[in-house]
């Protein structure tokens, strides 16, 4: 297992550190025969090449299995002029690798039910999994720009794009998640009013005629939304374009309480994969040990799931999770009354003691 990590900024580090730190655990545990690299990558990488996404990070990542990325971005960098941002590194890197597939789980551990902006008998038991396809649609589709009209007003406009191909890709993509969980699909669309959905439905359609033991449903956007928030036990795989993808899987994740908690992973055609907690760089709590690692390390899993294949350690670290939070161990931002808290460190050594069976 060939692994490079892009620790980046901010709190990024700090919580890619754990993740190794459990990574090399269950290498111990598992015999895994994981070798870890490290490339630069956003502001890191303008400090030191004056640029967020250097050619060597980029012939690392792709001569990599996987990647475990940490977040960019922070101040600092802000004023820098567009092209040379860090989040541009994060962009260049994604479309560089082909990564069309974006997985978003938002699962909420029945210990901190109580996060949740919503009731714990609505919310507990929470397990969805957002498949939301990330290099075509609007953020990506020709005509796209500003111009200014005959009589001098101007106009903003965009292109939503989806070819067979693509909507067929991402679609297998689902069926086969939906398999190796609770052998549901919804796919979200608004194909009463958008052409570029009615052909996003009639391939997804066409595609469930190979998978007969997962069951489809189809659902517009807009009722998505309201029972995201209304009864999201509803739902097993949802799986949507670029644009109602990156909304509704900010929505879900919402749903589980931190930001700290939620990983995802991006994937090209082949399995390989970014892998990368959905939080960014947390200036705010960055070097003071007060980063909660559990998204990075949940990242891992997702790691060992989707690239690897390795199920078992897989399933090992995330019941790891499950038990050091079953301890009452905590960082600040999950922290209740009647818990312990602990720094990200702390969090990353229970986690491998837990891996240990100690
Ligand atoms: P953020 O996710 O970094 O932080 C939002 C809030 O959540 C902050 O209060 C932070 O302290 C808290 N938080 C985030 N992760 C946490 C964790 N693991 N443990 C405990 N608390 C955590 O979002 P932001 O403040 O909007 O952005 C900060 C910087 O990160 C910006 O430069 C932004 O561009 C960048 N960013 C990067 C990514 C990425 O790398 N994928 C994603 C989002 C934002």
């Amino acid at each position: 297992m060939n692994i490079l990590t892009l620790p980046g900024d901010g709190i990024g580090p700090e919580v890619t550190a754990e993740a190794v730190r459990v990574l090399r655990e269950a290498d111990r545990r598992f015999g895994l025969g994981v070798q870890v690299g490290e490339a630069l990558i956003g502001g890191a990488a303008i400090d030191a090449h004056g640029k967020p996404l250097p050619d060597e990070t980029l012939a690392a990542a792709r001569a990599a299995d996987a990647i475990l990325l940490g977040a960019v971005g922070g101040p600092r960098w802000d004023n820098l002029e567009r092209a040379l941002r860090p989040e541009k590194g994060l962009l260049g890197i994604r479309s560089a690798l082909g990564l069309f597939a974006n997985l978003r789980p938002a699962i909420l551990y029945p210990q901190l039910a109580d996060a949740s902006t919503l009731k714990p008998e609505v919310v507990a038991g929470l397990d969805i999994l957002i498949v939301r396809e990330l290099t075509g649609g609007i953020y990506f589709g020709e005509p796209r720009g500003i111009r200014t009209l005959d009589n001098g007003e101007r106009q903003g406009f965009n292109t939503d794009v989806y070819s067979e191909s693509e909507i067929r890709r991402i679609g297998r993509l689902a069926f086969e998640l939906a398999r190796k969980r609770g052998r549901r699909v919804c796919s979200v669309d608004k194909a009463n009013v958008l052409e570029v959905t009615v052909l996003w439905r009639e391939v997804m359609e066409q595609l469930a005629t190979d998978y007969p033991d997962v069951e489809l449903s189809h659902m517009y956007v807009d009722n998505a939304a309201m029972q995201l928030v209304r009864a999201p036990r509803q739902f097993d795989v949802m799986v949507t374009g670029n644009l109602f993808g990156d909304i509704l899987s900010d929505a879900a994740a919402m749903l589980t309480g931190s930001i700290g908690m939620l990983p995802s992973a991006s994937l090209d055609a082949s399995g390989k994969g970014m892998y990368e907690p959905v939080h960014g760089s947390a200036p705010d709590i960055a070097g003071q040990g007060k980063a909660n690692p559990l998204a990075a390390v949940l990242s891992v899993a997702m790691m060992l799931r989707y690239t690897f294949g390795h199920a078992r350690a897989a399933d090992a670290i995330e019941a790891a999770v499950g038990q050091v939070l079953d301890a009452g161990l905590r960082t600040g931002d999950i922290m209740t009354p009647g818990c312990r808290q602990v720094d990200t460190r702390g969090m990353g050594e229970a986690l491998c003691a837990a891996l240990r069976g100690d």
